[in-house]
C-alpha cells in the first residue's frame, strides 16, 4: 500500500516516526558494517563497540549503569523477563505474592496470570475513576510475602502518569521488588531510575522515534535476570541470541534525541493537547478518560455517550487522520478496553472510545483538522448517517 495522501498521524502511541537521525546512525550497520558483534575480527569489533556505546548512552539517559541495561526485542519481552525474573527469586525465598494493577498493558497482565496457575497469589489493584493510582493501595496490599510490585508508568491507553517515585519508595522500605513498564514514559516524560528509586524497567524503542522489535530491561545490578531463551552468551547470558546491532545503535540515537529535546516537546505539546481535549469535551456527550493534567503531553482519550468506536476511526480515516481506539478489534467485533472497564466505564462506553496521541511534529492547523474531522464524524455518527451505503 502506498501513502498517496498526506495524513495526519495522530497514532503516537501505538507508535511513532523513526528519528531521521536515528535512521542514518543506522545505516551503516545495515550496508557494509554488518558484522556479528561476536566475531573477533575486526567487522565484529566494530558492531561490539557500537553496541558497547549504545548501552553507555541508554545508561546514561536512564541514570543507571551500563551493566544494568539488556537489549530485548522491546516492551513484551523486557515486561515478561522482568516478571519471570522475580518470580523465581519469589519461588527460591517462598515468597509468591504479585501486586500489580487492573489497567496494565497485556505484557505484564498474561505474564501474571500465567503465574496465578503456577501457584502465585495475585492482587490487581482497583484503578480510581482519574485513571491515577494512589500510592496507599499499594501500600495496604503488601505482605510478608510479597515478592514483586508492577506498576506501569503511564498508561498507553488513557496516558495518565502513575506516581511511581512514591510506589517505588514504598516498596524500598518493604524490601519488596519494584518493576514499572515504562513503554508509554520514556523519552517523553522524566525517568531517571536510581532518584526514583526503580529496581527493574521496561522500554521500548519505536515509542519515542527508534525503530520496532528492539528494547531494553533495565535491572538493578544486584538483581539476577532469567533468561527467558535458551542459547549463547549474549548480553552476559541474560539475552542470548545475536545482537540486532542496527536497531540498537538506531534506539539509543532515538533515546538520547527524545531526552535532549523533552522539555521543547512538551512545551509544544501541552498547550495543542489541552486545545484539543477542550475542543473535544465541549461535543454533545464527550466524556474524558483518565485526569486531565495528569497525563503523557500528547495523549488524549475520550467516549462519546451514543458514539461508536469503530465508525469513528473509519470516518477519520476517510478524512486522513490516523487515530486509534481503546479496543482491540477481534476476529471483526470490537472488544471494549480493559483499561477503559478498569476506569469504570461501562462496556457500551468503552465501545465509544476515541485515542489521540500526537508528536513533536503536529502543527497547530493539524489540530484544527482533526477537531473539525471528529465534529462532523460525530454527527454522522450520532445521526445514524454512517451505518447507509
Ligand atoms: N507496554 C506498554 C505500556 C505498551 O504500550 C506496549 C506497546 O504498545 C508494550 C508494553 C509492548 O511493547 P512492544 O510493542 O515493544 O512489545
Amino acid at each position: 500500500m502506498s501513502l498517496t495522501r498526506m495524513m495526519i498521524y495522530a497514532d503516537n502511541a501505538a507508535t511513532t516516526a523513526l528519528n531521521p537521525k536515528a535512521l542514518d546512525a543506522m545505516m551503516p550497520f545495515l550496508k557494509h558494517a554488518f558484522g556479528n558483534a561476536s566475531s573477533t575480527h575486526e567487522m565484529g569489533q566494530i558492531a561490539s563497540q557500537a553496541i558497547t556505546q549504545a548501552r553507555m548512552t541508554i545508561a546514561r539517559c536512564l541514570d543507571c549503569s551500563p551493566h544494568e541495561i539488556t537489549f530485548t526485542s522491546g516492551g513484551t519481552e523486557s515486561d515478561n523477563q522482568a516478571i519471570l525474573s522475580a518470580a523465581q527469586i519469589g519461588h527460591n525465598t517462598s515468597k509468591k505474592h504479585i501486586i500489580t494493577s487492573a489497567f496494565e498493558h497485556h505484557a505484564v497482565l498474561n505474564t501474571v496470570k500465567k503465574l496465578e496457575k503456577d501457584g502465585f497469589e495475585v492482587t490487581l489493584l482497583d484503578i480510581p475513576h482519574d485513571g491515577v493510582l494512589r500510592p496507599e493501595q499499594v501500600a495496604e496490599c503488601i505482605r510478608p510475602t510479597t515478592c514483586l510490585v508492577t506498576i506501569m508508568t503511564a498508561n498507553n491507553e488513557t496516558g495518565t502518569i502513575q506516581p511511581v517515585a512514591e510506589i517505588a519508595h514504598i516498596c524500598r522500605q518493604n524490601r519488596v521488588m519494584f518493576h514499572t513498564d515504562a513503554v508509554q514514559a520514556v523519552g517523553h516524560i522524566p525517568v531517571d531510575v536510581r532518584a526514583q528509586q526503580i529496581d527493574m524497567l521496561s522500554l521500548s524503542a519505536h515509542k519515542f522515534g527508534g525503530p520496532k522489535g528492539i528494547g531494553v530491561l533495565y535491572a538493578r545490578k544486584d538483581i539476577p535476570l532469567v533468561s527467558i531463551l535458551e542459547g549463547g552468551s549474549q548480553e552476559r547470558g541474560k539475552r542470548p541470541g545475536t545482537e540486532n546491532v542496527p536497531a540498537i545503535v538506531g534506539m539509543a540515537v532515538a533515546l538520547d534525541e527524545a531526552c535532549k529535546n523533552r522539555e521543547a516537546a512538551q512545551n509544544h505539546l501541552i498547550p495543542l493537547r489541552n486545545r484539543l481535549t477542550d475542543a473535544i469535551l465541549s461535543l454533545p456527550g464527550a466524556i474524558l478518560n483518565g485526569d486531565y493534567d495528569k497525563r503523557l503531553p500528547g495523549h488524549v482519550n475520550v467516549c462519546f455517550e451514543g458514539g461508536n468506536s469503530e465508525a469513528m476511526l473509519l470516518l477519520l480515516n476517510q478524512k486522513g487522520i490516523c487515530a486509534s481506539a481503546g479496543s482491540a478489534c477481534t476476529a471483526g467485533s470490537m472488544e471494549p478496553d480493559h483499561v477503559l472497564l478498569a476506569l469504570g466505564r461501562s462496556p457500551e462506553l468503552a465501545q465509544t472510545s476515541l485515542r489521540l496521541t500526537l508528536s513533536e511534529i503536529t502543527t497547530p492547523e493539524d489540530i484544527d483538522a482533526i477537531i473539525q474531522a471528529v465534529t462532523d464524524s460525530l454527527t454522522i455518527i450520532k445521526n445514524g448517517r454512517h451505518f447507509q451505503p
